[in-house]
């Protein structure tokens, strides 16, 4: 009986990478067969059923459709095969590391695990057996990389509908969907102000102003990840714009404080100042500081104190 249920695995030992992957070493044994690209291995293995696949991701770009390759060999080959993405050079964003693990993969190794490390994964996939569902319709998956498709600053109600609607939406992780902050500006400047300096850059992340707090949601941060998001969207220090900060990300405590931010009677709802609504899309510039990769600086601007025009008048 129990020999019925175990199939024939000819191919188990068999290990199909992307070249990309060794690194240029050659072959590893006489199970390893290299392709030139993903598209190459991805025919060959539309006849393996459990075999080892490795795809190398090189680029964002490249997510898509890798994605979709995976997805196909999952559905029509089966739970037999391990398959594995090496991240080549990009850092991927967690959910796109969720998008590829959604469609059937059985790891993902980061780019900064080097070859040996990698080889050990391979490895430790090997005899696994994939057991989670894996839904016929990929489109479902990739609705869930983006959810959100506002950016910068909203009206009160929108900002409120869209929160909402990433709460309760039964397709993105528990508790995952992202971080809502209320960020009180220290006495002296108003909300209206600390919202030109306000800069989302990634789709997904919304601002507006309540009495006096800027709103923010952070589409998928995660709370450890806070402090690395709002260096990335304020231009200074956020601790020398703001006096006061609250957070929420779990779905429940988000969902409480709808209900409270959705009783804010529409007189308290601040209105951004004319140059924020105008400048949302180029906004980058008003500023004159740039990233180094870590952390903003300034860059000093040559000024003379006495101008053509003080001279005159004195
Ligand atoms: P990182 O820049 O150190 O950011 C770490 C985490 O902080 C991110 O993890 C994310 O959860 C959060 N985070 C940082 N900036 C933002 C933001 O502007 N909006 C939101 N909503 N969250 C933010 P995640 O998403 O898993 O990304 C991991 C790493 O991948 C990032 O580390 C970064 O090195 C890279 N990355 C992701 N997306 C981009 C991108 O669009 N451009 C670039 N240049 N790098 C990216
Ligand atoms: P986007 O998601 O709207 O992000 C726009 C810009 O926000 C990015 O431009 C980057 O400058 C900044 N940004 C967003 N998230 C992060 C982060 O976690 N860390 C850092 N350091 N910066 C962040 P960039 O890099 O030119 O990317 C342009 C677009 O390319 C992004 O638009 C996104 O659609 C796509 N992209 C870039 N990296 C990734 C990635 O790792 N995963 C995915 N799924 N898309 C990416």
């Amino acid at each position: 009986q129990e020999e019925a249920s175990v199939q024939p695995r000819s191919d188990e030992k068999r290990i199909l990478s992307n070249v990309a992957v060794l690194e240029g070493a050659p072959p590893l044994s006489e199970h390893w067969s290299l392709f030139e690209t993903n598209e190459a291995l991805f025919e060959e293995a539309r006849t393996c059923q459990a075999a080892t696949l490795i795809f190398s991701l090189a680029q964002n770009n490249q997510i898509d459709t890798i994605a979709r390759q995976i997805h196909t060999l999952r559905r029509q080959r089966g739970s037999g095969l391990k398959i594995i993405v090496r991240e080549n050079i990009a850092s991927l964003r967690a959910t796109d590391e969720r998008l590829l693990l959604g469609c059937g993969a059985n790891m993902v190794i980061p780019w900064n695990a080097p070859l040996s490390r990698c080889l050990t994964l391979i490895e430790s996939v090997q005899g696994q057996q994939f057991n989670r569902l894996v839904p016929e319709d990929i489109t479902t998956l990739l609705s869930m990389t983006q959810p959100l498709k506002l950016r910068g600053y909203q009206p009160w109600e929108v900002f409120c509908d869209a929160v909402a609607n990433m709460v309760n939406n039964p397709l993105l992780p528990p508790d995952g969907k992202g971080v809502m902050v209320a960020l009180r500006p220290v006495p002296g400047i108003r909300v209206e102000q600390a919202l030109t300096l306000c800069r989302p850059n990634r789709v997904g992340d919304i601002v507006s102003m309540s009495d006096n707090r800027l709103m923010l949601f952070l589409s998928f941060c995660r709370v450890n990840d806070l402090d690395t998001a709002l260096n990335h969207i304020f231009p200074l220090p956020t601790g020398d714009i703001f006096s006061n900060r609250m957070v929420w990300f779990e779905d429940n405590q988000i969902a409480v404080e709808l209900v409270q931010m959705r009783t804010l009677s529409p007189e308290k709802v601040s209105k951004p100042l004319p140059a924020t609504a105008q400048n949302n899309a180029q906004a980058k510039k008003i500023i004159n500081a740039e990233h180094d990769g870590t952390s903003w600086r300034r860059i000093p601007e040559p000024y003379r104190l006495l101008s053509d025009a003080t001279e005159q008048s004195s």
